[in-house]
């Protein structure tokens, strides 16, 4: 019988074998006090024991359709990687008696901070506007998770070189909230323009990607 170890590493080829561009796993315990965690005062995790299988999708610019999203529905891009998230539990289940499951997308529903949890996974580094920016496919994944009844070493992802070395502020100067104006991330400022999409009254919501659209990290030649 493989252990713990062994079995989060073939967990993580089978998320991309169900579809998922990436994938990596972190301890639940370091999601509860994760910097979202500690900037929302709140536990960033449910769980204090076993792992997070973190599964990330593409979300190409030529497909914006993925990203639309519905009252009571999210988003198509959202449900893909819901599937191959509850996918992947059935088959921790199955292949070793692994218990495991999606975990909901919100934090107030039992979620995580995925972006958090990406970077701690090492699936990427955190950009300068606040997006996970992911080698090969810059800042436009999206997350899911999978928590499973596994042990997994308490270790720090490798320190990466700085995704946004070089680069003239593009997400800054696309912003049209002015969301970067003091030189940080304003949550405020972003959440505001997301609020009046959501009441537009569309019925489909595309929300703003402005900053993740301008970003060249990811590009490919
Ligand atoms: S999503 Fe839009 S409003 Fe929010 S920070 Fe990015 S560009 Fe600005
Ligand atoms: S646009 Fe430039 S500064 Fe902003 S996240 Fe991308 S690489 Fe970093």
């Amino acid at each position: 019988m493989p252990n713990d170890r062994e079995i989060i590493g073939a967990a993580i080829r089978k998320a991309r074998e169900l579809g998922a561009d990436v994938a990596g796993a972190v301890a639940a315990a370091r999601l509860i006090d994760c910097p979202s965690a500690v900037v929302e005062k709140r536990p960033g995790s449910e769980e204090d024991r076993g792992t997070y299988i973190v599964l990330g999708l593409s979300h190409d610019p030529g497909h914006p359709e993925l990203d639309l999203w519905e009252p009571g529905r999210g988003t198509p891009g959202d449900r893909i990687l819901g599937k191959i998230g509850k996918e992947l539990a059935r088959w921790l289940q199955k292949e070793y008696g692994t218990s495991a499951r999606l975990i909901p997308y919100r934090i107030e529903e039992g979620g995580i901070y995925l972006k958090d949890a990406a970077s701690l996974a090492g699936i990427g580094r955190m950009g300068r506007s606040n997006l996970i920016i992911v080698p090969g496919y810059g800042p436009r994944v999206r997350f899911r998770a999978v928590w499973a009844d596994l042990d997994s070493p308490d270790v720090e992802p490798p320190e990466g070189d700085d995704p946004c070395t070089g680069c003239e502020n593009s997400c800054a100067r696309a912003c049209p909230m002015d969301a970067f104006s003091t030189g940080r991330f304003s949550r405020t400022r972003c959440l505001a323009r997301m609020d009046a999409d959501r009441n537009s009254g569309r019925e489909r919501i595309d929300h703003c990607r402005a900053c993740e659209l301008a970003c060249p990290a990811g590009d490919k030649g």
